[in-house]
């Protein structure tokens, strides 16, 4: 085992890092953030250009190889372009961004310019007045004139990331389908994940697998417990639907799959596909950090253990410094998350830690 890469505890060779360059962002949806009175975080706690970048050549010497911009809102920090263009000096092999695709049409060219290989965008109905139901800012025609600008600036495969929620959107997953027979996108439905759940209905279950690392307070809920979890919609759920307008689905292989399961419209140009974090145990395979804008290392998007790199980082600490910092995070790796069993996350939102 070459010792200047990242194992965990569990065997699990870590090389993608999730990087959240910010927490702002120009939409609001519903299950992400509240639509007004956003505790933001102050501009000089944000990580700089030059932070970002370094923490990226850091990773990179510890065998990094996949990267993705996140937030938040990527496109929102204007030099998106510039971190793109030096994580690809650092070597990073694979860069992509999830975006709501607001600010796509004007930055799919200079963002593929710079080096991005791909993107997700996030779209949760093909239906204008939904559309302002849901991400309550912005409208569907803007995004997906990013996503035809995406296509035609060669960020592909072209990811379109979708939440279904009971109520407001589960009964379009055949629309997506059918959208993919004609246009070559992957569209993955993602489980609406219990992030920031509403803390004053029980009490959190105990903190797992953050041995040594801090734990943030949370702020208070967001969108309460029990709406949530009637919303939540499961992939099979979302599959059986599209089968009983299209038909059954053939498996199909996308080489960038990550954790979503992808199945084709027979004849479709694009495919769709589930990310099924609630319903299956997708953490086996995880291979992954992040970064929040913020400069706080996670070793797991649903426990709420992170390390503190920004101080260390404007104090002067030098590379390997760095490097044992990164370790130190990946050691604490949780083996899984315990939301079956009811547990919460509950110091940062999803737009906090970078989705
Ligand atoms: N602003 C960008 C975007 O819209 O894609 C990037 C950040 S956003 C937090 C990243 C992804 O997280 C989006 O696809 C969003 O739908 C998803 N997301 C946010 N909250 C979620 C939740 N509670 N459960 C599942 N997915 C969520």
């Amino acid at each position: 085992m070459n010792s200047q890469l990242l194992h965990d505890p569990f065997g699990r060779r870590i090389d993608y890092l999730r990087v959240s360059v910010t927490d702002r962002c120009n939409f609001r949806c519903v299950y992400c953030m509240p639509e007004e009175g956003f505790p933001a975080t102050p501009k000089d706690e944000h990580l700089t250009t030059e932070e970002f970048a370094r923490l990226v050549r850091v990773a990179a010497s510890l065998g990094v190889r996949k990267v993705r911009f996140t937030g938040g809102e990527p496109l929102l920090r204007k030099d998106l372009p510039e971190l793109v263009a030096e994580s690809r000096r650092a070597g990073v092999e694979e860069l992509s961004a999830t975006t709501n695709g607001h600010l796509l049409s004007a930055l799919a060219g200079p963002l593929a310019n710079a080096g991005l290989t791909r993107v997700n965008v996030s779209l949760d109905t093909l239906r204008a007045d939904r559309f302002v139901e849901i991400a309550r800012r912005g409208t569907l025609e803007t995004v997906l004139r990013g996503i035809d600008a995406a296509l035609e600036a060669g960020l592909a495969p072209v990811k379109v990331n979708c939440v279904a929620l009971r109520g407001m959107n589960d009964d379009e997953a055949p629309a997506f389908a059918g959208w993919t027979r004609e246009k070559p996108v992957h569209v993955r439905f993602i489980e609406v994940m219990p992030m920031r759940w509403n803390l004053d209905e029980g009490p959190a279950l105990p903190a797992v697998g953050q041995g040594l690392l801090q734990i943030r307070q949370s702020a208070g809920g967001m969108l309460s417990d029990a709406d949530m979890r009637r919303r939540y919609v499961s992939a099979a759920e979302l599959r059986r639907g599209i089968e009983a307008v299209w038909g059954p689905l053939e498996p199909a292989d996308l080489a960038t799959n990550g954790p979503a399961r992808s199945f084709r419209v027979p004849g479709a140009a694009g495919t769709v596909g589930f990310i099924s974090q609630i319903s299956d145990d997708l953490c086996a395979g995880c291979n992954r950090l992040r970064l929040t804008h913020d400069g706080f290392l996670r070793p797991c998007l649903m426990s709420d253990g992170e390390l503190d790199l920004r101080t260390p980082l404007r104090r002067g600490a030098n590379d390997e410094d760095l490097r044992n910092l990164f370790r130190h995070v990946v050691a604490h790796k949780p083996e899984r998350h315990h939301l079956h069993e009811g547990q919460r996350v509950t110091g940062r939102g999803m737009s906090q830690i970078g989705g």
